[in-house]
């Protein structure tokens, strides 16, 4: 049995999976550990550990390692470096494919982490059997990624597919990026928590405001509250649908794909926006109405997906190189 390993590195954690290559949305075994606080030698240790861990069960099983593939939080140039990191500033400079190689013995890819969850979908999950994708992922920002013709759009330099630094509103919220009025100020999860404090501080939103939690609510308790019927909660919702249907309707007019996917942590709730961002996404394209609709829907493989695309994505280059 050949198996691929995949690391997804988030700003909180750091996920290791084996992928059964002959039943791609398989997890075999899998490894998870907090994000080092320290550099970028802290975090490879921390990449390489849970790599190997998984590849130790995996070789027990009686199966192989044949790749093994990392999705970083931000813009990975063509060698696999870590150049910028909004959410993990910590980890720029980050260089994983030569310890991981040396540990593992087998070929590394590293690739954006939003990268890899759109080719785990479009491999073994909601977008299967699609070429022209678009996936994005709402967590604490917003990541991106590509599919044109079957495969991965990676740019000039790597860094294709940022939708969440589109600017939306130039004089809008300060981002980590160091712009003002990003996409993922609006519509991500901590977006949503955005909207949620300000129309609390403009009296709006009473029900919103709890003396336990002054920073106002998080996201799974605008969810709780909204599906328990709350007005103000609701309303955040409504809020949040327009502005990531503004920013999806931006997607399609620029690369008319046949699927958007919509991915991440905040998927969970997908019930209480997605139906009005795709309302508002699919009446405010250019040409609506004289153009196929383009399907906007839920992505299925949930928090695994970075770290199986990861594998997956290195499998595939590991075949090619291969020959
Ligand atoms: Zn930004």
């Amino acid at each position: 049995v050949a198996v691929a390993i995949g690391v997804d590195v988030g700003g909180t954690k750091v996920l290791a999976v084996g992928v059964d290559l002959a039943s791609p949305g398989r997890v075999v075994a899998s490894s998870r550990v907090a994000t080092p606080g320290g550099g970028t030698e802290d975090l490879a240790a921390a990449v390489v550990a849970g790599a190997v861990s998984v590849a130790d069960r995996v070789v027990a099983s009686g199966a192989t390692v044949v790749a093994a593939g990392v999705g970083l939080p931000g813009l990975v140039d063509v060698d696999g470096c870590l150049r910028a990191a909004p959410n993990l500033s910590r980890g720029v400079g980050a260089t994983l494919r030569a310890p991981l190689g040396d540990a593992l013995r087998v070929p590394v890819v590293v690739d954006n982490d939003a990268n890899c969850a759109t080719w785990a979908e479009v491999v073994a999950g909601a977008g299967r059997g699609a070429r022209e994708v678009v996936l994005v992922t709402l967590g604490t920002g917003i990541g991106g990624g590509l599919v044109s013709g079957g495969r991965l759009l990676h740019g000039g330099h790597g860094f294709a597919g940022e939708p969440g630094h589109m600017v939306v509103d130039p004089s809008g919220a300060p981002c980590p990026c160091g712009r003002r009025g990003c996409w993922e100020r609006y519509a991500s999860g901590s977006g949503l928590e955005r909207l949620a404090r300000e129309a609390a501080g403009r009296g709006e939103a009473p029900s919103l405001v709890s003396p336990e939690d002054p920073r106002g609510p998080s996201g799974e308790r605008l969810a709780e509250l909204a599906r328990a019927g709350d007005g103000a909660a609701t309303a955040v919702f409504a809020t949040f649908a327009g502005w990531l249907g503004l920013g999806l309707a931006n997607l399609v007019n620029l690369l008319d794909p046949e699927l958007v996917l919509v991915g991440g942590g905040l998927v969970d709730a997908a019930e209480l926006y997605l139906g009005r961002a795709r309302e508002v996404a699919l009446s405010s394209v250019m040409g609506a109405g004289s153009r196929p609709p383009t399907r906007i829907e839920a992505a299925t493989l949930g928090p695994e997906a970075g770290a199986i695309g990861a594998a997956l994505l290195a499998a595939g280059e590991g075949a090619r190189s291969r020959g």
